[in-house]
Protein backbone atom coordinates (compact mmCIF):
# COMPACT_ATOMS: atom_id res chain seq x y z
CA UNK A 1 0.00 0.00 0.00
CA UNK A 2 1.65 3.18 -0.86
CA UNK A 3 2.07 5.84 2.08
CA UNK A 4 0.69 8.55 2.17
CA UNK A 5 2.07 12.25 2.20
CA UNK A 6 2.51 13.88 5.65
CA UNK A 7 1.71 17.47 6.45
CA UNK A 8 4.71 18.88 8.89
CA UNK A 9 1.87 18.45 11.84
CA UNK A 10 2.59 14.88 11.05
CA UNK A 11 5.64 15.41 12.61
CA UNK A 12 4.96 17.37 15.74
CA UNK A 13 5.01 15.05 18.66
CA UNK A 14 2.72 14.39 21.53
CA UNK A 15 4.92 16.33 24.31
CA UNK A 16 4.68 20.44 23.74
CA UNK A 17 8.05 22.27 23.41
CA UNK A 18 8.45 23.60 26.98
CA UNK A 19 10.90 26.22 25.68
CA UNK A 20 10.41 30.21 26.52
CA UNK A 21 7.55 31.93 24.77
CA UNK A 22 9.71 32.96 21.83
CA UNK A 23 12.60 30.49 22.06
CA UNK A 24 14.18 30.20 18.04
CA UNK A 25 13.91 26.36 18.44
CA UNK A 26 10.51 26.71 18.08
CA UNK A 27 11.12 28.14 14.47
CA UNK A 28 13.96 25.25 14.12
CA UNK A 29 11.54 22.41 15.05
CA UNK A 30 8.46 23.70 13.05
CA UNK A 31 11.63 24.36 9.84
CA UNK A 32 12.84 20.95 10.84
CA UNK A 33 9.30 19.38 10.66
CA UNK A 34 8.17 21.52 7.56
CA UNK A 35 11.85 20.02 5.42
CA UNK A 36 10.97 16.35 6.37
CA UNK A 37 7.33 16.66 5.03
CA UNK A 38 7.85 18.73 1.95
CA UNK A 39 11.11 15.60 1.65
CA UNK A 40 8.19 13.47 1.31
CA UNK A 41 9.83 11.30 4.14
CA UNK A 42 7.89 9.33 6.91
CA UNK A 43 8.03 9.36 10.35
CA UNK A 44 9.55 5.76 10.75
CA UNK A 45 11.92 6.53 8.33
CA UNK A 46 13.52 9.45 10.67
CA UNK A 47 15.71 9.22 13.57
CA UNK A 48 16.23 13.09 15.63
CA UNK A 49 19.33 12.59 17.84
CA UNK A 50 20.23 15.17 20.15
CA UNK A 51 22.69 15.95 22.97
CA UNK A 52 22.06 18.11 26.24
CA UNK A 53 20.65 21.35 26.37
CA UNK A 54 17.68 23.75 25.98
CA UNK A 55 17.84 22.90 22.01
CA UNK A 56 18.54 18.73 22.66
CA UNK A 57 15.18 18.53 24.08
CA UNK A 58 14.06 18.79 20.76
CA UNK A 59 13.69 14.75 19.45
CA UNK A 60 11.00 14.79 22.54
CA UNK A 61 8.72 16.63 20.70
CA UNK A 62 9.17 14.89 17.20
CA UNK A 63 7.06 11.91 16.18
CA UNK A 64 9.75 10.22 14.60
CA UNK A 65 12.82 7.69 16.16
CA UNK A 66 14.72 9.89 18.27
CA UNK A 67 17.75 9.52 20.83
CA UNK A 68 18.02 12.57 23.56
CA UNK A 69 22.15 10.99 24.88
CA UNK A 70 24.82 13.25 26.43
CA UNK A 71 26.68 16.16 26.70
CA UNK A 72 28.42 16.96 23.59
CA UNK A 73 27.78 12.77 22.44
CA UNK A 74 24.84 13.21 19.54
CA UNK A 75 27.40 12.78 16.84
CA UNK A 76 28.91 9.55 17.62
CA UNK A 77 25.45 8.46 18.78
CA UNK A 78 23.82 9.90 15.74
CA UNK A 79 26.72 8.30 13.10
CA UNK A 80 26.64 4.88 14.68
CA UNK A 81 22.82 5.28 14.39
CA UNK A 82 23.37 5.80 10.86
CA UNK A 83 25.52 3.33 10.37
CA UNK A 84 23.65 0.86 11.50
CA UNK A 85 20.20 2.06 9.78
CA UNK A 86 22.27 3.51 6.61
CA UNK A 87 18.28 3.52 4.68
CA UNK A 88 17.29 6.12 7.44
CA UNK A 89 17.80 10.07 7.86
CA UNK A 90 19.52 10.67 10.30
CA UNK A 91 19.38 14.25 11.84
CA UNK A 92 21.29 15.28 14.87
CA UNK A 93 21.12 18.43 16.77
CA UNK A 94 21.91 20.37 19.71
CA UNK A 95 23.10 23.99 20.35
CA UNK A 96 26.12 25.67 19.95
CA UNK A 97 27.15 24.77 23.96
CA UNK A 98 26.76 21.10 23.44
CA UNK A 99 28.26 20.77 19.79
CA UNK A 100 30.83 23.27 19.63
CA UNK A 101 32.19 23.21 23.01
CA UNK A 102 32.18 19.87 24.72
CA UNK A 103 31.30 17.95 21.09
CA UNK A 104 33.79 19.80 18.85
CA UNK A 105 35.94 16.99 18.66
CA UNK A 106 33.16 14.59 17.36
CA UNK A 107 32.14 17.44 15.17
CA UNK A 108 35.92 18.04 13.78
CA UNK A 109 35.94 14.21 13.26
CA UNK A 110 32.57 14.01 11.89
CA UNK A 111 33.21 16.80 9.34
CA UNK A 112 36.09 14.89 7.62
CA UNK A 113 34.52 11.46 8.35
CA UNK A 114 31.27 12.41 6.39
CA UNK A 115 28.91 9.93 7.17
CA UNK A 116 25.34 11.16 5.03
CA UNK A 117 23.53 12.51 7.74
CA UNK A 118 23.02 16.38 8.79
CA UNK A 119 23.64 18.25 12.04
CA UNK A 120 21.48 21.26 13.61
CA UNK A 121 23.15 23.15 15.23
CA UNK A 122 20.82 25.84 17.28
CA UNK A 123 23.38 28.37 17.92
CA UNK A 124 21.97 30.86 20.18
CA UNK A 125 25.64 32.22 21.83
CA UNK A 126 25.18 31.25 25.37
CA UNK A 127 24.28 28.40 27.56
CA UNK A 128 20.58 28.69 28.01
CA UNK A 129 19.67 25.47 30.02
CA UNK A 130 22.02 26.59 32.52
CA UNK A 131 20.81 30.09 32.94
CA UNK A 132 23.17 32.29 30.67
CA UNK A 133 27.02 31.98 30.64
CA UNK A 134 29.36 32.50 27.90
CA UNK A 135 29.28 29.93 25.05
CA UNK A 136 31.98 29.06 22.47
CA UNK A 137 29.95 31.90 20.22
CA UNK A 138 29.94 34.82 22.22
CA UNK A 139 31.04 37.71 21.27
CA UNK A 140 34.27 39.09 22.42
CA UNK A 141 33.42 41.11 25.23
CA UNK A 142 30.16 39.99 26.05
CA UNK A 143 28.88 40.39 29.68
CA UNK A 144 27.23 37.11 31.06
CA UNK A 145 26.78 35.49 34.35
CA UNK A 146 30.06 33.84 33.74
CA UNK A 147 32.00 37.22 32.12
CA UNK A 148 30.17 39.77 33.88
CA UNK A 149 33.48 42.24 33.22
CA UNK A 150 33.02 41.21 29.61
CA UNK A 151 33.95 38.06 27.30
CA UNK A 152 37.91 37.47 27.34
CA UNK A 153 38.13 35.18 24.29
CA UNK A 154 37.09 35.36 20.57
CA UNK A 155 34.18 33.27 19.68
CA UNK A 156 34.48 29.95 17.63
CA UNK A 157 33.77 30.67 13.95
CA UNK A 158 31.81 27.35 13.25
CA UNK A 159 31.66 27.79 9.46
CA UNK A 160 35.62 28.30 8.84
CA UNK A 161 35.92 25.40 11.33
CA UNK A 162 34.01 23.27 9.23
CA UNK A 163 35.44 24.33 5.76
CA UNK A 164 38.75 23.77 7.43
CA UNK A 165 37.92 20.23 8.35
CA UNK A 166 37.18 18.88 5.18
CA UNK A 167 33.15 19.62 5.14
CA UNK A 168 31.01 18.40 2.29
CA UNK A 169 28.58 20.76 3.36
CA UNK A 170 28.38 23.51 5.47
CA UNK A 171 25.27 26.48 5.83
CA UNK A 172 23.82 29.10 7.72
CA UNK A 173 19.90 29.62 8.57
CA UNK A 174 18.05 31.61 11.67
CA UNK A 175 15.04 30.59 12.98
CA UNK A 176 13.14 33.52 11.88
CA UNK A 177 13.68 33.09 8.06
CA UNK A 178 11.69 30.07 7.54
CA UNK A 179 11.83 30.46 4.20
CA UNK A 180 15.23 30.41 3.36
CA UNK A 181 15.63 28.11 6.37
CA UNK A 182 13.51 24.71 5.15
CA UNK A 183 15.52 24.97 1.71
CA UNK A 184 18.52 24.75 3.27
CA UNK A 185 17.50 22.20 5.48
CA UNK A 186 16.20 20.52 2.62
CA UNK A 187 19.51 20.80 0.86
CA UNK A 188 20.98 19.36 3.77
CA UNK A 189 19.44 16.48 3.93
CA UNK A 190 19.46 15.18 0.39
CA UNK A 191 23.36 16.01 0.24
CA UNK A 192 25.01 12.80 0.40
CA UNK A 193 27.27 13.25 3.17
CA UNK A 194 27.75 15.18 6.38
CA UNK A 195 25.82 18.51 6.20
CA UNK A 196 26.58 20.60 8.75
CA UNK A 197 23.70 23.81 9.81
CA UNK A 198 24.82 26.48 12.03
CA UNK A 199 21.51 28.14 12.61
CA UNK A 200 21.02 31.31 14.82
CA UNK A 201 17.81 30.80 16.92
CA UNK A 202 17.98 33.93 19.66
CA UNK A 203 17.33 32.73 23.42
CA UNK A 204 15.12 35.10 24.45
CA UNK A 205 16.13 34.97 28.10
CA UNK A 206 19.77 35.09 28.70
CA UNK A 207 21.28 36.83 25.41
CA UNK A 208 20.22 40.11 24.85
CA UNK A 209 22.93 41.02 22.08
CA UNK A 210 21.84 38.63 19.60
CA UNK A 211 18.14 38.97 19.05
CA UNK A 212 15.97 38.03 16.47
CA UNK A 213 15.91 41.54 15.59
CA UNK A 214 19.58 41.94 15.63
CA UNK A 215 19.67 38.86 13.19
CA UNK A 216 16.51 40.31 11.18
CA UNK A 217 18.49 43.40 10.99
CA UNK A 218 21.77 42.32 10.24
CA UNK A 219 21.63 38.38 8.06
CA UNK A 220 21.65 38.51 4.15
CA UNK A 221 20.92 35.89 2.09
CA UNK A 222 24.28 34.75 0.09
CA UNK A 223 23.07 32.53 -2.61
CA UNK A 224 20.36 35.37 -3.21
CA UNK A 225 23.71 37.55 -3.76
CA UNK A 226 25.05 35.11 -6.10
CA UNK A 227 27.79 32.83 -3.99
CA UNK A 228 28.96 30.09 -6.10
CA UNK A 229 28.73 27.33 -3.19
CA UNK A 230 31.50 25.40 -5.07
CA UNK A 231 34.17 27.91 -4.29
CA UNK A 232 35.94 26.72 -1.08
CA UNK A 233 38.21 29.71 -1.13
CA UNK A 234 34.99 32.28 -1.04
CA UNK A 235 33.42 31.06 1.19
CA UNK A 236 36.18 30.64 3.34
CA UNK A 237 36.04 34.89 3.09
CA UNK A 238 33.01 34.98 3.16
CA UNK A 239 32.73 33.35 6.74
CA UNK A 240 35.77 35.36 7.75
CA UNK A 241 34.39 38.55 7.46
CA UNK A 242 31.05 38.19 7.46
CA UNK A 243 30.37 36.07 10.60
CA UNK A 244 30.25 38.57 13.86
CA UNK A 245 29.96 41.87 11.99
CA UNK A 246 27.26 43.93 11.03
CA UNK A 247 26.42 42.10 7.98
CA UNK A 248 26.57 38.12 8.84
CA UNK A 249 26.11 35.99 5.69
CA UNK A 250 23.41 32.97 5.72
CA UNK A 251 22.49 30.31 3.03
CA UNK A 252 25.10 27.02 1.74
CA UNK A 253 28.57 28.22 1.75
CA UNK A 254 29.71 25.52 0.29
CA UNK A 255 29.29 21.91 -1.18
CA UNK A 256 30.76 19.21 -2.41
CA UNK A 257 30.17 15.74 -3.63
CA UNK A 258 33.08 13.64 -2.68
CA UNK A 259 31.92 10.18 -1.39
CA UNK A 260 30.27 9.75 1.31
CA UNK A 261 31.43 7.15 4.02
CA UNK A 262 28.89 4.90 3.79
CA UNK A 263 30.36 4.82 -0.89
CA UNK A 264 33.68 4.46 0.60
CA UNK A 265 32.92 1.10 2.87
CA UNK A 266 30.20 -0.21 0.66
CA UNK A 267 31.29 -3.80 1.03
CA UNK A 268 30.68 -3.30 4.76
CA UNK A 269 27.57 -1.76 4.44
CA UNK A 270 25.98 -2.36 1.21
CA UNK A 271 23.42 -4.11 3.95
CA UNK A 272 22.59 -1.98 7.21
CA UNK A 273 24.39 -3.09 9.83
CA UNK A 274 20.93 -3.84 11.76
CA UNK A 275 20.31 -6.84 9.15
CA UNK A 276 24.12 -8.36 8.44
CA UNK A 277 24.21 -11.60 9.43
CA UNK A 278 26.11 -12.30 12.86
CA UNK A 279 27.30 -15.55 12.06
CA UNK A 280 25.71 -17.29 14.90
CA UNK A 281 23.45 -19.48 16.00
CA UNK A 282 20.06 -18.11 17.62
CA UNK A 283 21.09 -19.77 20.97
CA UNK A 284 24.79 -17.99 20.20
CA UNK A 285 23.41 -14.77 19.70
CA UNK A 286 20.39 -14.81 23.07
CA UNK A 287 23.99 -16.07 25.32
CA UNK A 288 26.05 -12.94 23.71
CA UNK A 289 23.56 -10.23 24.05
CA UNK A 290 22.64 -11.53 28.00
CA UNK A 291 26.28 -10.44 28.55
CA UNK A 292 25.84 -7.24 27.65
CA UNK A 293 22.57 -7.10 29.58
FE1 LIG B 1 15.20 28.96 24.67
FE2 LIG B 1 16.88 30.41 26.15
FE3 LIG B 1 14.56 29.65 27.18
FE4 LIG B 1 16.48 27.87 26.73
S1 LIG B 1 16.57 29.56 28.19
S2 LIG B 1 14.30 27.63 26.23
S3 LIG B 1 17.43 28.63 24.84
S4 LIG B 1 14.85 31.04 25.44
MG1 LIG C 1 23.48 27.70 23.40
Amino acid sequence: MAEATLQAKDFKGEVHPDWCPGCGDFGVINILQRALAEKGLQQHQVAVISGIGCSSNLPGFMNTYGMHTLHGRSLPNAQGFKLANTDMTVVACGGDGDGYGIGVGHLVHALRRNIDMTYIVMNNSIYGLTTGQTSPTSGFGMKTKSTPFGNPEVPLNPITMALGSGASFVARAFSGNPKQAVEIYKAAIEHKGFALVDTFSPCVTFNKVNTAQFYRENTYDMNAEGHDKSDWNKAMEIANRDTYGDRIATGIFYQNERPCYEAEEKDTLATALVNHDLGVSAVQAEDLKARFR
